[in-house]
């Protein structure tokens, strides 16, 4: 059938609109934000429902390494790093580069207040310094955090619109602690409720779930979205630890009651408690959400070999992690998937795990594991009596 891009509304050759299913529609609004190149687009997304696309989509710019911290554990040569193994075994071929661009104040005020914004502006421009006890930032961190929350908004567009099936934003500062008036825990900006809210507000979605693998809890993801019935926030962390929430009776507010799933594991977990987490947890309240897409705080901090944390997780545990991911995303939401670099400190532990995400992701089928198993593995606690607490706080079966 011929058919005239120009003057025709590009969703019909597939359906009518009112034939679409609820999780189609969001990205076909964003598609009609760009509907200068929607032949293109259409087509992409055309291939995307065929499942012939695997594209994997990687935000990295050098700006990220203007946020100079110096010895931080949080500094860039974390990911100079990551991207010197990446180029090293030809990855950085096998993705789709991604841009990023400065998050607008209209963005980033969806999360954080002006007050606090211009804050963080002044104080870097003024030189920098301890922005509190545990966060330094340097005259153009500003200017990168920016970088941070907007890399990964175009990282949601992408997947949104079909240009790729998921995609990795490799960005810091990270930014799960940070709260709505302060930085805290490395973060300035909270990157991933920035990019939610986007998805909500301007692609229109009504179901996002954020999974949260990071050692420690996303207090900053899970204040902003407590009371907020379209975001399921669930995370792991290690408990009692850093910064002091994430607590199973935590689960939301008001309207957002029960859409903030806590897992709180005790020091000690490898790669068996976390994955038994997923499979016992994190699938039902995904299957039970049917999320329209998958947001990922991924932190590489719950390594065996990083010394910020006493968790015992291996590059194959958080690889079998991305791999449930992956799945859940095929099924709920046709693969759209989204991850941003939030912790992970050890240089070698971090990129080797970012490889082997970026390897699940794009279907390769050897996953490499350089660090093996713990030498030394201390046995975990048992979990049973926590699984089972989140299984009767959020009725699951
Ligand atoms: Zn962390």
């Amino acid at each position: 059938m011929k058919h005239d891009h120009a003057q025709t509304p590009f969703v019909l050759p597939l359906h009518t609109r009112d034939g679409l299913r609820n999780d189609q529609r969001g990205f076909l609004l964003c598609l009609d934000r760009i509907s200068h190149n929607c032949q293109v687009k259409l087509s992409l997304v055309l291939f995307k429902q065929e499942g012939a696309i695997v594209s994997v989509g990687l935000i990295y710019d050098p700006i990220y390494l203007q946020h100079d911290t110096e010895q931080h554990p949080e500094n860039a040569g974390r990911l100079v790093n990551v991207i010197n193994l990446l180029e090293k075994a030809n990855m950085t071929e096998q993705v789709v580069p991604v841009a990023p661009r400065a998050a607008t104040i209209d963005e980033l005020s969806k999360v954080h207040s002006k007050d606090y914004i211009s804050y963080v502006e002044s104080f870097a421009k003024a030189g920098g310094g301890w922005l509190n006890a545990d966060t330094i930032v340097s005259p153009a961190s500003y200017d990168v955090a920016l970088h941070a929350a907007g890399g990964l908004i175009n990282a949601v567009d992408t997947v949104m619109t079909g240009e790729v099936a998921s995609a990795f934003a490799l960005v810091r500062p990270p930014g799960h602690h940070a709260t709505r008036g302060e930085a805290l825990g490395f973060c300035l900006f909270n990157n991933i409720a920035v990019a939610v809210k986007h998805s909500i507000d301007s692609c229109h979605l009504e179901r996002v779930l954020i999974a949260d693998f990071d050692v420690h809890h996303g207090n900053g993801t899970q204040d902003t979205f407590y009371e907020d019935p379209n975001v399921l926030y669930f995370s792991t962390h290690q408990y009692p630890f850093y910064p002091g929430t994430g607590r199973v009776d935590e689960i939301g507010a008001r309207q957002g009651e029960g859409t903030t799933v806590n897992v709180p594991l005790p020091a000690w977990c490898g790669d068996e408690e976390y994955l038994r987490v997923f499979e016992e947890i994190l699938i039902p309240v995904a299957r039970r959400l049917q999320p329209q897409l998958i947001m990922v705080s991924a932190g590489y901090d719950a390594h065996w070999g990083d010394q910020i944390s006493l968790m015992q997780v291996s590059v194959t545990g958080f690889a079998e992690m991305v791999r449930i991911l992956k799945t859940l995303a095929d099924e709920l939401c046709q693969g759209r998937l989204v991850f941003t670099l939030e912790g992970g400190y050890l240089y070698e532990a971090l990129a080797s795990s970012i490889k082997a995400t970026l390897d699940m992701l794009l279907g390769n089928p050897d996953i490499a594991d350089p660090l093996g198993k713990p030498p030394a593995a201390r046995r975990a606690p048992p979990i049973d009596a926590i699984l089972q607490a989140i299984k009767e706080t959020h009725r699951l079966s």
